[in-house]
C-alpha cells in the first residue's frame, strides 16, 4: 500500500530532533506512523553546534534514554569527545556532553529510524492540517499535492516557519541556511486560533581548521574512557578527539562596537528575542562591557572534516566584519571562512496553549513538540518528541475505539528535568529561547544523570513505549542492584575489625554495615572491595548507584518529604472550566492570569507568575468547598 493510500496513526511533521524521537516514540507504541519531512537526507541534521549534552540538558538525554528514547544511543555512535561536565562535584550537577562528528550523528540517527517497524518516511513538506466535519484531524496536505492520513499529527518545525536569515543588512527566507521556510502551517495555526510569536537565534561562522594556527592554543581533551550516555552501549568505539580553547581580544571588542549599527539585533531590522543564556558575541560585547576577553571553544564538526565550530562568537554581523573581528583572536589570524554567521527569526507557538502531555487545548490530536513551542537546543527539542509521540500514540489507539477512555503519559517535576521542562513552558510560557539548567528543578538531587534509568524507565514499560532489550537490561540491571544492597547491608563488622581492616571509626562496640561505611567521607569504594573482594564482582553501573544512594541518604530523605508535599498540591485537580469570578478574594491581576492559564491542578496555579500563596489558598478553599 502507498504512503499516500494508507491510513497511519500518527504523522510526525519535521525529521529534526523532536521530529526524530517522536516518531520512534509513537512507532515503539505501536503507532503505524509516518515521519514527513523537507529531505530525508537532513534527518537528525544539526543545524548549530556539533555537541550534545552539558548541564540540564545531559541529564535530559540520559532520561530520553531510560525511556528507549534515541538521542543517547545516537550520540553515543556518533561522539568524538565525550566529557562529564562538573565530575568533581556532587553527582546531582553532573552532566554527560560529548562533541559530535556531524555526519555520524545523522547517520546514526538514520539509521535507529530505519531500524523500526511501523514507521515510514517520506520526503515532503507539509502544508496544511484536514479535519472533518466534526473537528477530527483526518491528515495532513502536502506542498505537492499529496495527501496522508492520519488521527494524530505532531508538529516539530523547528525554526522553519516563516525563518528568515539576517546576516548583517541582508536578509533571506529560510528554515536554516540552504533550506527554504515553511510557509503554509503558520496559516493552519492561525486559522485554529494559536497563539503565535516570533522568536531568534544564531549561530557562528564555520571556519576551515587547515587555516587556523594550533600551536599555543590551550587543548582540551576528553575522558577516558569516555562515559557513554546510553543505558545500553557498554563502551564508545569511535575514534576521540580533543578541542582548543582560544579568546577574543580588545581588538576584537572595537571591531564589534565599531560595526554595532550594522548588526541586525541593534540596528531594529531584528525585533524578536534570542535566547539570553546563549548571547550573540555582539551581546556579550554590549552587555558583558567589562569583560575584556570571551572564551571561545574551538570544536571539530567530524573526524573526516576540516570544518571548526568556533563555540562563543554566534554572530549576524556582515560577513566582511565578520572576517575582520575573527582575524583578531589568537590562532584565527589566517582562518578562512567557510560559511558566515547568522541569527534567524521564526514563528513560535505559545506553549501556555498546550496541555502537558503537549497536545494543543484547542485540537485534539495535534501535538506539538522542539523549538515551535519556544524552547532552543537539541535535547530540549528530543524530549519533548518524545512525550509527544508517546501520548500522539495514545490519541490514535483511543481513537480506534468509540468510547474509550484516554491515557496520557505525563512526567511532573519530580519525575524528570523533562517534567520541569514542560511545566515551566505550559505555566509559564516563555518570553526568550527556553533552555534547560540544572537550576530550574527543584528536586536535584533525585533528578541526577546517573539515575535516570531508577526513575523513568519503569513508568516507560508501564506505558509501553520501552522495548525488550531495554526492558531485559533494566530488570537485570535493578536485580543485580538488589541483590548488591541486600549483600552490603547484611555484611557488618564491629570496630575492632574495621580498625585491624584499616578503617579509622569510633571504638562505640557498635557494628556497621557495608553500606554505613560508604557514607563517611573518607573512606572509599576502592578501598572497600581490597577488603572485601565480593565487591569487585558488583557491575560499576551499579556500584556507582549503591555509592551515590549511600552518600546521599540523609538529604534525599528530606527531598522525599518535599517531594510528597508537592505531589499532594498536583493531586488537587482544579475542575474544568472553574470559575474564577466565583472566587471573591482573588485580585482582578490573579483572576486574569487564572483565566488565561486554566490550570489543571492547584500546584500549576501556584506556579504561575503573579499567583500569590495567599490567592493558593483562596483557591484551595473554594475548590474544596465546592468538591
Ligand atoms: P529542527 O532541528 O529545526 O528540525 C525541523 C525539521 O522540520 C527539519 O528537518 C525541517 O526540514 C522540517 N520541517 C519544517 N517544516 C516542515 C514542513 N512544513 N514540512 C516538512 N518538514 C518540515 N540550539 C542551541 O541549543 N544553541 C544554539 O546556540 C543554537 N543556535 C541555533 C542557530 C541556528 C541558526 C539554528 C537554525 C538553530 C540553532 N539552535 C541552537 C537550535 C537547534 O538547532 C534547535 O533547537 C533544534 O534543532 C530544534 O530541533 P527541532 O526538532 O525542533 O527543529
Amino acid at each position: 500500500m502507498s504512503e499516500q493510500t494508507k491510513k497511519f496513526d500518527v504523522i510526525v511533521i519535521g525529521g529534526g530532533h523532536a521530529g526524530a524521537d517522536a516518531a520512534h516514540a509513537a512507532a515503539r507504541m505501536g503507532a503505524d506512523t509516518l515521519l514527513l519531512t523537507h529531505k530525508i537526507e537532513t534527518v537528525g541534521a544539526m543545524s548549530c553546534n556539533p555537541a550534545i549534552g552539558g548541564l540540564g540538558k545531559g541529564h535530559m538525554v540520559r532520561e530520553i534514554d531510560a525511556l528507549d528514547g534515541l538521542m543517547g544511543r545516537a550520540i553515543d555512535r556518533g561522539g568524538i569527545q565525550f566529557r562529564m561536565l562538573n565530575a568533581s562535584k556532587g553527582a546531582a550537577v553532573r552532566g554527560p556532553r560529548a562533541q559530535a562528528d556531524r555526519k555520524l550523528y545523522l547517520r546514526a540517527v538514520q539509521d535507529i529510524l530505519a531500524e523500526m517497524d511501523n514507521l515510514s518516511i517520506v520526503a515532503a513538506e507539509a502544508d496544511d492540517i484536514a479535519f472533518d466535519a466534526g473537528g477530527q484531524i483526518t491528515g495532513v496536505m502536502a506542498t505537492n499535492g499529496q495527501f496522508f492520513h492520519a488521527a494524530a499529527v505532531v508538529l516539530t518545525t523547528g525554526t522553519f516557519l516563516r525563518g528568515l536569515i539576517h546576516i548583517g543588512e541582508t536578509k533571506i527566507p529560510a528554515g536554516r541556511v540552504g533550506e527554504a521556510p515553511a510557509l503554509g502551517l503558520s496559516t493552519t495555526l492561525e486559522r485554529l486560533s494559536l497563539p503565535l510569536g516570533r522568536l531568534k537565534t544564531g549561530t557562528p561562522a564555520r571556519l576551515d581548521g587547515r587555516t587556523i594556527n594550533w600551536s599555543g592554543l590551550e587543548e582540551q581533551p576528553g575522558d577516558f574512557p569516555p562515559p557513554p550516555f546510553s543505558y545500553l552501549t557498554d563502551k564508545i568505539t569511535t575514534p576521540q578527539v580533543p578541542c582548543h580553547i582560544t579568546y577574543t581580544t580588545a581588538r576584537t571588542h572595537d571591531i564589534i562596537r565599531a560595526n554595532l549599527h550594522r548588526a541586525p539585533m541593534y540596528s531594529g531590522q531584528i525585533e524578536s528575542v534570542g535566547p539570553r543564556y546563549c548571547p550573540s558575541i555582539e551581546d556579550k560585547v554590549v552587555r558583558f562591557a567589562d569583560k575584556d576577553r570571551h572564551q571561545i571553544f574551538l570544536e571539530p564538526e567530524g573526524l573526516d572534516d576540516p570544518t571548526i565550530y568556533p563555540n562563543g562568537i554566534s554572530t549576524s554581523l556582515p560577513e566582511t566584519v565578520q572576517q575582520e573581528l575573527i582575524a583578531s583572536i589568537p590562532g584565527l589570524e589566517n582562518a578562512k571562512i567557510i560559511r558566515p554567521g547568522y541569527a534567524i527569526e521564526y514563528d513560535y507557538v505559545d506553549p501556555r496553549a498546550l496541555t502537558a502531555s503537549l497536545e494543543t487545548k484547542v485540537q485534539p490530536g495535534l501535538f506539538l513538540a522542539g523549538q515551535i513551542n519556544g524552547t532552543t537546543g537539541y535535547e530540549e527539542a528530543a524530549a519533548q518528541g518524545l512525550i509527544a509521540g508517546v501520548n500522539a500514540a495514545l490519541f490514535a489507539a483511543a481513537c480506534g475505539g468509540a468510547g474509550v477512555s484516554r491515557e496520557t503519559f505525563v512526567l511532573d517535576r519530580a519525575d524528570a528535568y523533562i517534567g520541569v521542562m514542560i511545566d515551566d513552558l505550559i505555566s509559564r510560557g516563555v518570553t526568550e529561547p527556553y533552555r534547560m539548567f540544572t537550576s530550574r528543578a527543584e528536586y536535584r538531587l533525585r533528578l541526577r544523570a546517573d539515575n535516570a534509568d531508577r526513575r523513568l524507565t519503569g513508568l516507560g514499560i508501564a506505558i509501553g513505549c520501552v522495548g525488550s532489550k531495554r526492558d531485559q537490561a533494566f530488570s537485570d540491571k535493578m536485580a543485580s542492584l538488589e541483590q548488591a544492597q541486600i549483600w552490603m547491608e547484611s555484611t557488618r563488622a564491629t570496630p575492632v575489625d574495621l580498625a585491624r581492616r584499616g578503617f579509622k571509626i569510633n571504638q562505640d562496640g557498635q557494628r556497621r554495615s557495608l553500606i554505613d561505611l560508604l557514607r563517611y567521607p573518607d573512606i572509599t569504594w576502592d578501598q572497600m572491595a581490597d577488603q572485601w573482594p565480593e565487591m569487585k564482582n558488583i557491575p560499576p553501573a551499579v556500584a556507582e548507584q549503591i555509592e551515590i544512594d549511600a552518600r546521599y541518604a540523609g538529604y534525599n530523605d528530606r527531598q522525599e518529604a518535599d517531594v510528597v508535599a508537592f505531589r499532594k498540591d498536583e493531586a488537587l485537580s482544579l475542575p474544568i472550566n472553574l470559575d474564577y469570578d466565583q472566587i471573591g478574594s482573588l485580585s482582578n491581576e490573579v483572576r486574569l492570569r487564572l483565566k488565561a492559564a486554566q490550570p489543571v491542578t492547584l500546584g500549576q496555579a501556584a506556579r504561575l507568575q503573579g499567583v500569590t500563596p495567599a490567592a493558593v489558598l483562596a483557591l484551595l478553599r473554594y475548590v474544596k468547598r465546592a468538591s
